[in-house]
């Protein structure tokens, strides 16, 4: 079992219109809602793997039902711990070939539920092989949040996938308790060492030599367009990958956290799992829906990634 984590999930609602018109009523006929927050777009490319995964974190409040209700529709296994807050809505309005988005910051999680929810996730790390957290950490919880869940996955041995930035990603590096693998794109990796980081190779691996990654199995740099750059213990990797017809990119990261977490749970090669984890950013960008993949072209896209040592 994959168990997946989202600490602040959303009910994501798309209002495509022909055209925004600011200041006066825009009707919309095409509404769609459904279950966002990284960690969710993970968990549905899981699901379409075949992989077994549960998704967990915090919900709350009418929109909070509404989400475990349509991931049970959809066949996902969920266990969230409910709080009081209310669960938020993130609005994205795609007008004109652009997308405006109205992002909620979501509830706020007292401190007898941020203790409580450390315990139920406890008794589910030990349910599960491997965990992959993603996105960013609720109002009321501590910057080393993460660190806390990821101390409770060493504790049992679990490995854990971890997909977050800024400070809740500095918290878990600075501290003893280590993810196998993390998934930084090159903004997220400027913002950790506090500099530009280009996608110029060598720069890459000197910048993955940074002490603050000591003790990280895996460090797999996303560099969108241009594949990707890894570091697995020693080992250096570029990834090389073919020209896409890209529909929309958005939740291409996610697609890629789902595939290294699929391919870790299978003990895949180096080679195969960053194999996998481009081929699922790739389908996903080929895509008008966000972590959605449509596997009929996982064969064709995976035969053309080359993996380079450095
Ligand atoms: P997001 O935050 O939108 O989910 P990200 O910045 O975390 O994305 P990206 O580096 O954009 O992640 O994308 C992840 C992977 O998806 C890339 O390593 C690549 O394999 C694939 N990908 C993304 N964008 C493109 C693109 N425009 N063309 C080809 N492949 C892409």
């Amino acid at each position: 079992m994959i168990l997946t984590v989202t600490m602040n999930p959303s009910v994501d609602i798309s209002y495509p219109l022909e055209k925004f018109n600011l200041d006066t009523v825009n009707r919309v006929s095409k509404v769609s809602k459904t279950p966002g927050g990284k960690g969710l777009n993970v968990t549905r490319v899981l699901k379409q793997l075949d992989d077994k995964v549960i998704a967990t974190g915090l919900i709350g409040g009418a929109l909070g039902m509404d989400i475990q209700e349509k991931l049970t529709e959809m066949g996902i296994e969920n266990h969230f711990f409910e709080i009081s807050g209310e669960t938020r809505n993130c609005i994205a309005i795609l007008h004109e070939g652009n997308q405006t988005e109205i992002l909620e910051n979501g509830p706020t999680i007292s401190q007898s539920e941020s203790e409580k929810f450390l315990e139920y996730f406890k008794n589910l790390v030990q349910e599960v092989e491997i965990i992959s957290i993603s996105g960013s950490l609720p109002n009321g919880l501590e910057d080393d949040y993460y660190s806390k869940m990821i101390q409770i996955c060493n504790t049992y041995e679990k490995p854990v996938v971890l997909d977050c930035s800024g400070k809740a990603l500095l918290e878990v590096l600075k501290h003893e308790y280590n993810p196998k693998v993390i998934k930084p794109n090159t903004e997220e990796l400027s913002q950790l060492i506090g500099k530009e980081v280009s996608k110029d190779i060598g720069e890459l691996k000197e910048t993955l030599k940074n002490e603050l990654f000591d003790g990280i199995e895996w460090i797999i740099v996303s560099l969108g367009a241009d594949g990707a750059f890894a570091k697995h213990n020693d080992k250096f990797y570029k990834v090389n990958i073919p020209k896409i017809e890209v529909v929309n990119p958005v939740g291409s990261g996610d697609s890629t956290v789902a595939g290294i977490t699929s391919a870790i749970y299978e003990n895949a090669s180096d080679e195969n799992l960053l194999k996998k984890a481009n081929t699922l950013g790739m389908l996903n960008a080929m895509e008008k829906l966000t972590g959605f993949v449509n596997l009929e072209n996982y064969e064709k896209v995976f035969s053309k990634i080359e993996i380079v040592e450095y």
